[in-house]
C-alpha cells in the first residue's frame, strides 16, 4: 500500500481523489493526519501555489504528499477568475457567489468558452513532481444541477450538454480535469512501485 498526506481541507476533492485511485494506493487528508492549518495560496499561478503546498505539508511531516490547485478559466475575462477561482467574488456583497458574479460579467456575451485547469504536486522521496489536467467547456446562461461544489453548476464540459452540477460523481470523472491530473499520478507513482522505490 503507498500512502501519500493529500494537502487540502477541501472534503470534496478529497472525494474525487480518493474514487479516482486504483487498488493499492491510500490517501489520508489533512485532517486525519491530524493537521489543522489552513494553507496560503498566495502566488499567481496554480504551479507555484500547489507547489508551496506541497513543501508545507512536507516540511512539517517529513512524509510522501502531494497537493493540487485548481482553477477556471474564462477566456471572455481573459482567463479570469483563474487562480482566484475560489475568491472570485470575495469582498463584493453584491454577488452571493463566486458563479453569481461569474453569470453576471457574462450576461451579454456569447463567447462562453472555458476550461478547468488543474496541478498536483507531488513530493515523493524528496523530489517533487507536477502533473497537469485540463477539462475544455463552456459557461452556462443559468445555473443547473445541485451536485459537486464550486463552479460545477454552471460548467458544461466538451462532449457533454449537461452541467457538472447535473452529473453523479462518476460521470464527472469521465471529463475531470482533476481525473486527468490524477491519472498520470498514478501513472507515475505506480512506476515508482514496480521498480520498488516508493
Ligand atoms: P483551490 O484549488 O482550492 O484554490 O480552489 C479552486 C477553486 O476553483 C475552487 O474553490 C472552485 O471554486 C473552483 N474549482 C476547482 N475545481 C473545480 C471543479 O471540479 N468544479 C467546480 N469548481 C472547481
Amino acid at each position: 500500500m503507498i500512502t501519500l498526506i493529500f494537502a487540502t481541507n477541501n472534503e470534496n476533492k478529497v472525494l474525487e481523489i480518493r474514487q479516482a485511485l486504483p487498488e493499492g494506493f491510500e490517501i489520508i487528508s489533512l485532517k486525519e493526519a491530524g493537521i489543522l492549518k489552513d494553507i496560503p495560496e498566495p502566488f499567481d499561478t496554480l504551479e507555484a501555489n500547489a507547489t508551496e503546498k506541497s513543501t508545507v505539508i512536507h516540511k512539517m511531516t517529513g512524509k510522501n504528499c502531494f497537493s493540487e490547485d485548481s482553477g477556471l478559466m474564462v477566456a471572455a475575462l481573459d482567463g479570469a477568475p483563474g487562480v482566484k477561482s475560489a475568491r472570485f467574488a470575495d469582498g463584493e456583497p453584491q454577488y452571493g457567489s463566486n458563479t453569481d458574479k461569474l453569470l453576471h460579467l457574462l450576461r451579454n456575451t456569447e463567447q462562453r468558452t472555458a476550461y478547468f485547469k488543474t496541478i498536483i504536486s507531488l513530493i515523493i522521496n524528496n523530489k517533487e513532481v507536477l502533473f497537469e489536467g485540463i477539462c475544455t467547456g463552456r459557461i452556462a446562461t443559468e445555473p443547473l444541477g445541485t451536485g459537486g461544489f464550486g463552479y460545477d453548476p454552471v460548467f458544461i464540459p466538451d462532449g457533454s450538454d449537461k452541467t457538472f452540477g447535473q452529473m453523479s460523481l462518476e460521470e464527472k470523472q469521465e471529463f475531470s480535469h482533476r481525473k486527468k491530473a490524477v491519472k498520470k499520478l498514478v501513472v507515475y507513482l505506480a512506476s515508482l512501485a514496480g521498480s520498488e522505490q516508493v
